[in-house]
């Protein structure tokens, strides 16, 4: 009878399954979702045995400042984005990439972008955005007709320098449920030509929809 230490089956379970979505994506790049202390297995621990990932989305700002903490240098997005001017500030520090996903929010960047001279940065880093619209999720996300309006809003912001697109599916588990097609047909209805990268596969999303792959696919 031996053993195995848990955590080391997990860790060679996970690096799997991180080469599998190189894999099924090999010309997408990778966020390695980890939120929620990534679904339990511990942030720190994960991150470091996901370090072949291209970077590393959370949920909250909390979440990304912890693991800059812990001396990840790696791109950080953060999947809610975040709420207050102190929250920006704190999130431009360390670097991190913004889910916007409501107007608060882009009224946000813009009041921190006002008055700063042309060519300058919100912070010490400039901002990179990811805009995200509801294809068909219904939970987060502008409208699909607010996105070419709000992108303009971005692309007015000083210090914004990345500006990004990205939707959630609502039901990819599901390979009969039609929705994902729809979702990726509503996607390819935007302005796309916007935007500076693209995605909108989740795990389930990258397996079993070749239409919901792009720049980036975000496996949980
Ligand atoms: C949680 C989450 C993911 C990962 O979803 P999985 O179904 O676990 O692969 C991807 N994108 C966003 C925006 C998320 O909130």
């Amino acid at each position: 009878m031996t053993f195995a230490p848990q955590a080391s089956i997990d860790h060679a379970a996970l690096r799997h399954n991180l080469q599998q979505v190189r894999q099924s994506a090999p010309r997408s790049r990778i966020w390695a979702v980890i939120k929620a202390n990534a679904y339990g297995h511990g942030m720190p621990d994960v991150a470091h045995v996901l370090a072949d990932a291209d970077g590393f989305a959370v949920a909250r700002l909390e979440e990304a400042l912890r693991l800059r903490a812990f001396g990840s240098r790696k791109p950080i997005l953060i999947l809610e984005g975040v709420f207050t001017a102190e929250g920006l500030r704190q999130a431009m520090a360390a670097d991190c990439q913004l889910a916007l996903h409501q107007p608060e929010q882009l009224r946000l960047l813009e009041t921190a972008a006002q008055g700063r001279p042309p060519g300058a940065t919100l912070h010490r880093s400039s901002a990179r955005v990811w805009l995200k619209v509801d294809t068909g999720m219904h939970r987060l996300g502008f409208r699909p007709a607010e996105v070419a309006g709000v992108a303009q809003r971005l692309r007015d912001c000083r210090g914004v320098s990345e500006l990004q697109l990205m939707t959630h599916l609502a039901n990819a588990d599901d390979r009969a449920d039609p929705l994902t097609h729809a979702q990726c047909e509503a996607f390819d209805r935007l302005p796309l030509h916007l935007f500076d990268a693209l995605s909108i596969a989740n795990s389930a999303g990258l397996m079993g929809f070749p239409c919901a792959v792009r720049d980036w696919v975000r496996p949980g």
